[in-house]
């Protein structure tokens, strides 16, 4: 057993947050065991403070960037699922099923490099099912100029047409984006840098966006490219992240007369 299950077992079903503390208490069990980093658990309270004001669930205009971004994968050359500690640490199993499906390499890439980290994070995609893991090989990766942070240092995204970038820093999102790559982000946050800066920004919560994107793949997968290409052009990024603040505004006003 992990000491991310031990952690789980502290939190009585019956709580009326049992989830999202079952959530908090797995990227404790991260901290714990070198695979989030201190300041992850910082990102990952400001990510369940917007959550709360979303209403805790996929958005309508998270299902369409869902929907925009499975495409975009679909029909993507040389696409590339970019993974952090917090995602490795809160829902490793999807995120491994959903590279499976879509026949995309995952590779480990963190703002936070400490000793052991990145093999802490390869142990755990590796007991989630994954068999490669890019991102790990010194010697296979080159550092992406003009960047300081430690996300600088990349494998298959150097080469990569499009990246998906769940819980990602601002800096790199600008980066890729200046390399002519085309990004997906995934982010509670529609106002940060990574959200305004991304070509499909997917303003969920990432424990509820991977399982959706793997439904999503399984009925997209019936579609041909033009059908899946279509799809990627009708999406407009700007227009939904708009739409989604108008949700935020309604949700609040709702909840401003039920007080
Ligand atoms: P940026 O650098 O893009 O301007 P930031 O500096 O405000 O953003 P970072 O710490 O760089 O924030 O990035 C972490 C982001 O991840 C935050 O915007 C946070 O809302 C988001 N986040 C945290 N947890 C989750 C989660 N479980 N699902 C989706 N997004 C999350
Ligand atoms: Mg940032």
């Amino acid at each position: 057993m992990t000491s991310n299950e031990n952690q789980d077992h502290s939190v009585p079903k019956t709580h009326p947050r049992y989830e999202s503390l079952k959530y908090r208490h797995k990227i404790i069990g991260g901290m714990k065991n070198l695979v989030v980093a201190e300041a992850g658990l910082i990102a990952h309270g400001r990510g369940e403070c917007f959550d709360y004001i979303l209403g805790e669930k996929t958005t309508d205009s998270a299902k369409k960037a869902i929907e925009a971004a499975v495409a975009a994968l679909l029909i993507a050359e040389k696409p590339v699922i970019s993974v952090n500690g917090n995602v490795a640490a809160l829902i490793p199993e999807e995120l491994v099923k959903l590279s499976k499906i879509l026949k995309i390499p995952l590779e480990i890439n963190l703002f936070y490099q400490k000793e052991g980290r990145i093999e802490a994070i390869k142990n755990v995609l590796h007991k989630a099912g994954a068999t490669k893991i890019h991102g790990v090989d010194t010697k296979k990766m080159i550092e992406l100029e003009g960047l300081e942070s430690n996300r600088r240092k990349v494998e298959l995204i150097a080469n990569a047409d499009l990246v998906m970038v769940p819980l990602e820093d601002g800096d790199r999102t600008e980066k890729l984006k200046k390399l002519n790559k085309k990004v997906i982000a995934v982010d509670l946050n529609p106002l940060s840098r990574t959200a305004l800066w991304a070509d499909i920004t997917i303003v969920d919560n990432i424990v509820r966006t991977i399982p959706e994107m793997i439904k999503i793949t399984k009925e997209l997968k019936k579609l041909n490219g033009t059908q899946l290409f279509k799809i990627v052009q009708n999406f407009n990024n700007k227009v939904n992240i708009q739409n989604t603040l108008e949700l935020i505004i309604q949700y609040l006003e709702k909840q401003k007369k039920g007080i």
